[in-house]
């Protein structure tokens, strides 16, 4: 058979609906913008409905192809989702082999492109005479730190919590060691080996394409930008999030909620496809939020009391009914100003709505965009993997989240909720965060117009995978 023409490019998102949707972002430009077919290959560990919804939205031109399933009963209970992520990579390796060979000789396969867990599969693309890229799919903050950390892990002997001062990651805001990314905060743990090899491999990857916009970090961009010899040039293809225009979204009840309440009033509260709380600190939420006496719309998820905040990491859908851990009396006591809704809401929907004024949130990089994008000032309540570094740059470098303080044994007081919501949707500090997600907000549109920032970085790596037709 006559091989199609056409470019066609397979990329391997790590498991997790918020690795999934930036990366569908970037296939449906792909497809629109440059006549590139797609094919996303998903592993067993993700499939979960939101996956499933998101997957079947896609244009024809793209295709997914799970992997079969592999085992993972080996690993300790306890393991954490770095670990689990990295080795169900691994294990898929010669499912993937077979995929990509298979799509080499049916289709004009012309990149192979892995996110940060995936780069394991470089060996794989590379083999096949398919060069390997990597998606970011988060900041340049991040990216710096992945790019250092084997010189940091080579020249530090404590942990990185005790580090002296802040680390200064060239062009980043600097941030305390407790903040960095949750799995290196323990250095013998298998989460933070995997994270620190995953680190090493990033090196080998054809160009990066990160997920993020000047603006949000200008001096990580400038100098990340900068075609250094031996690092993979970085492409600011961002910020890509999902629109919030699908027809299920459009129906949602928590939207015509949002279309009763005044403008700018409502804080969405939600920690993101897989964040928990504990049980105690979900009491303790509600009660601060009730005693803010703002209104608010809630994505309630069940409480995770083994102490694991990524507990839903994987399914999304929360195991129980969330509502009957809340408070006795809360939900009533609430009914006039509150609204909850159980596991998912179409975020960036809400987001949009004119009546969002605030966004509670773990500081995820999607939601983060979805935030600036929106022009919604946020309260930064991280829970895991990068999101307490991001709640440190966003917070005190771009100033447009409010930061809770520290929690004493392990759990935010209803008063320091109550407090901090409502600095941010009626206080000073509020007004000048919003007024400075507006600008970011300005600057986001300008990347996404014709000419600007991320199509011509997006443009100018389709057309590299084009020329090695
Ligand atoms: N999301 C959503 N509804 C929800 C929870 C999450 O649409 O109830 C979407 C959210 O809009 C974002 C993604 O899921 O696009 C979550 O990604 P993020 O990077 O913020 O966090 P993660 O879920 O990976 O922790």
């Amino acid at each position: 058979a006559t091989r199609s023409r056409r470019p066609h490019v397979a990329l391997l998102p790590t498991p997790g609906i918020g690795h999934l949707i930036p990366m569908a972002e970037l296939t449906k430009l792909l497809v629109a913008r440059h006549g590139f077919s797609v094919t996303i290959i998903t592993l067993a560990i993700s499939a979960s409905t939101a996956q499933a919804t998101l997957l079947s939205s896609l244009p024809h031109s793209v295709s997914s192809l799970a992997l079969a399933p592999v085992p993972l009963h080996d690993l300790p209970p306890d393991a954490n989702i770095e670990t689990t992520m990295a080795v169900a990579i691994v294990r898929s390796l010669p499912g993937l082999r077979d995929a990509l060979s298979r799509l080499r000789s049916s289709d004009n396969l012309v990149a192979f492109v892995a996110d940060i867990f995936g780069t394991d599969a470089f060996d794989v693309s590379r083999e096949l005479g398919v060069p390997p890229y990597l998606f970011f799919p988060t900041n340049l903050l991040t990216l710096s730190l992945l790019l250092h950390l084997p010189e940091l892990d080579a020249t530090t002997s404590c942990e990185y919590r005790d580090l002296p001062a802040p680390l200064r990651l060239p062009g980043c805001f600097p941030i305390p060691g407790p903040d960095l990314l949750q799995p290196i905060q323990d250095r013998s743990n298998d989460a933070y080996r995997w994270v620190l090899h995953q680190a090493r491999r990033s090196w080998e990857a054809e160009g990066i394409l990160a997920n993020t916009f000047d603006a949000m970090e200008p001096e990580a961009a400038n100098i990340l930008q900068q075609t250094v010899p031996g690092r993979p040039p970085v492409y600011l293809v961002g910020p890509l999030t999902q629109s919030g225009k699908n027809e299920a979204d459009e129906g949602a009840e928590c939207l015509r909620w949002l279309d009763r309440q005044p403008k700018g009033s409502v804080l969405f509260v939600s920690f993101g496809s897989g964040g928990t709380l504990s049980m105690a600190q979900m009491a303790e939420l509600a009660l601060g939020l009730e005693l803010s006496g703002q209104r608010f719309l809630w994505v309630v998820k069940s409480p995770s009391d083994g102490g694991d905040a990524s507990e839903a990491y994987f399914t999304v859908q929360s195991k129980e009914d969330p509502f009957r851990f809340l408070p006795a009396g809360f939900v009533d006591r609430t009914r006039e100003v509150g609204l909850l809704v159980p596991s998912w809401a179409p975020q960036a929907a809400v987001l949009n709505h004119a009546a969002t004024g605030g966004f509670l949130s773990h500081c995820g990089w999607n939601s983060t965009l979805e935030s600036v994008k929106a022009g919604v000032p946020m309260v930064a309540w991280p829970l895991f993997a990068e999101q307490r570094q991001n709640a440190a740059m966003l917070a005190e470098g771009s100033r447009i989240a409010l930061r809770l303080p520290r929690a004493e044994q392990g759990i935010v007081s209803r008063e320091d909720v109550a407090r901090v919501v409502k600095e941010l949707m009626e206080g000073e500090e509020g007004k000048a965060a919003h007024q400075r997600v507006a600008e970011l907000r300005e600057a986001s549109a300008r990347c996404l117009e014709e000419g600007g920032a991320a199509y011509t970085a997006l443009d100018a790596v389709a057309n590299k995978w084009k020329a090695t037709n």
